[in-house]
């Protein structure tokens, strides 16, 4: 089997294959690559196996990345390109159910023998353009099948971060998983806890990122695997919701529904906070008048630290989710809000992803998009402005009135900035009364 052309961004690691081939060493295009080209999807990244051993590689690319140089790879850099070509190897034993204790270099059909899937265990000969396949992966391409290389249940126990892998590659390429393949993910689930959590972390957050989204969330749980990660999304399981607002069903089937209505490369902020943006709601279950989740977005905004500390997740994106999970019923309000506090809403630097988080709400639920459409309307305005407005009112002002600093100047400021914004004032003394008079009339100041 040919593929018919390689796209120019395989350029590098075609340079280097012919380079390592000038040595008389074996070198050949492999794993997602390979895939991807026979897919017709053109590859982000390219991989290199070679018989060469790590110390010759080095010695051709001397400006290489030698961390991986144990395990047999070397990452090469040309002109700021890195390309991962690593030496035919054979795994040594796993006793960390992870990482193999030790690497030998061997053959290529070795090397094809320890990849995980027979659709990711595919050599391409540059040259020639065939595709070498040991393992019936070309088969398993045709027919749509994630299947692994080898029996299931050992190559899982080698390494059970490939537990989830299979659901990635499944969900993105939308695939089945092979009978046996899935029998023994089912049973095996619960043991992806005993992974480094920033790997299992890596490949959900991938998966999160391939839409739709809600459908990889649903095929996590299918096969056991959504529990033992993420025990906060299995408890929205079985939350009824108010029937007028959300026609879809529970809080579950609620969330994988607007994880599925985001539009495609959603930022990493979006997708966790779309997943987590009702977390708080089995907690603040309660039927008054009618069901209710009061304070369910201030829950769920706080239990995202926790939450993203396990997932080790970066301090910068958790509080960035936290604060879109805390602002996600803010839409409700939109028409009691005076225009100059929407627009400084509009104006703050999540808001953007906070507003696709809230269509893919509405989209997952109700399908009421008057919110939406008015946040959108000022969105717009302000970005026609280069830049917000200068503040007329600052702290200084505030000082040189005779106020002392305190908690009510964040108040003082946000209600002038926002009074400004409606230009209810357009220089210093206006708005310096502005805020005499707000004083006066919110007497708590
Ligand atoms: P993507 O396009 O998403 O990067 P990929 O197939 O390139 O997909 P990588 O995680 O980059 O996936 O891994 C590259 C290749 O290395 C895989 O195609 C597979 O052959 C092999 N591989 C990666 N991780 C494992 C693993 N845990 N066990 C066995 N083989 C693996
Ligand atoms: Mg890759």
């Amino acid at each position: 089997m040919k593929v018919k052309k390689l796209p120019a961004n395989a350029s590098t690691a075609l340079k280097i294959i012919k380079i390592v081939k000038n040595c008389g060493a074996e070198a050949y295009l492999i794993g997602g690559c390979v895939r991807d080209l026979y897919l017709g999807i053109e590859p982000k990244d390219y991989d290199v196996a070679t018989s060469l051993p790590p110390d010759e590689i080095l010695k051709l690319f001397p400006h290489s990345n030698e961390t991986g140089k144990s395990f047999g790879v070397v990452r090469v850099n040309d002109q700021g390109e890195e390309v991962e070509v690593a030496t035919f190897r054979l795994d040594g034993p796993y006793s960390d159910g992870r990482r193999p204790d030790y690497v030998t270099f061997s053959s290529l059909k070795e090397d094809i023998s320890r990849r995980d899937f027979t659709i990711n265990a595919l050599a391409l000969n540059p040259d020639t353009l065939e595709i070498i396949d040991y393992v019936g992966g070309i088969d398993d391409l045709e027919n749509g099948i994630v299947r692994t290389v080898g029996l299931p249940e050992k190559r899982f126990q080698e390494d059970r971060l490939r537990l989830i892998r299979s659901i990635r590659f499944a969900h993105r390429l939308n695939f089945k998983i092979e009978d046996e393949t899935g029998k023994a993910l089912t049973r095996m689930a619960q043991e992806i806890k005993t992974v480094a959590m920033e790997r299992v972390a890596d490949e959900f957050q991938k998966i999160l990122l391939t839409s739709p989204a809600g459908d990889g969330i649903k095929m996590l749980d299918r096969y056991g695997l959504l529990s033992p990660i993420l025990p906060e999304i299995i408890r929205m399981k079985g939350v009824d919701q108010p029937e007028q607002f959300h026609p879809e069903g529970d809080v579950f089937i609620h969330t994988c529904l607007a994880l599925n209505e985001l539009k495609p490369n959603p930022t990493k902020a979006i997708v966790w906070a779309t997943l987590f943006h009702d977390v708080g709601k089995p907690d603040t279950f309660m039927v008054t008048d009618r069901i209710r989740f009061h304070g369910h977005a201030e829950r769920g905004a706080e239990m995202i630290f926790d939450i993203g500390k396990r997932l080790k997740l970066s301090n910068e994106l958790i509080e960035r989710v936290s604060k879109i999970i805390l602002e996600h019923q803010r839409f409700g309000d939109i028409d009691k809000m005076r225009p100059g506090r929407i627009k400084n809403w509009v104006a703050q630097p999540h808001f953007e992803e906070l507003l696709e988080v809230h269509r893919a709400d509405c989209a997952g639920s109700h399908r009421d998009m008057s919110a939406y459409e008015k946040a959108t309307e000022f969105l717009n305005e302000i970005r026609q402005l280069e830049t917000m407005p200068p503040r007329i009112i600052t702290g200084k002002t505030l000082i040189e009135i005779g106020l002392e600093p305190g908690p009510i100047f964040k108040e003082l400021l946000t209600a002038a900035y926002e009074a400004q914004l409606e230009d209810s004032f357009t220089n210093k003394e206006e708005g310096i009364e502005f805020v005499k008079k707000f004083m006066n009339e919110n007497r708590n100041c």
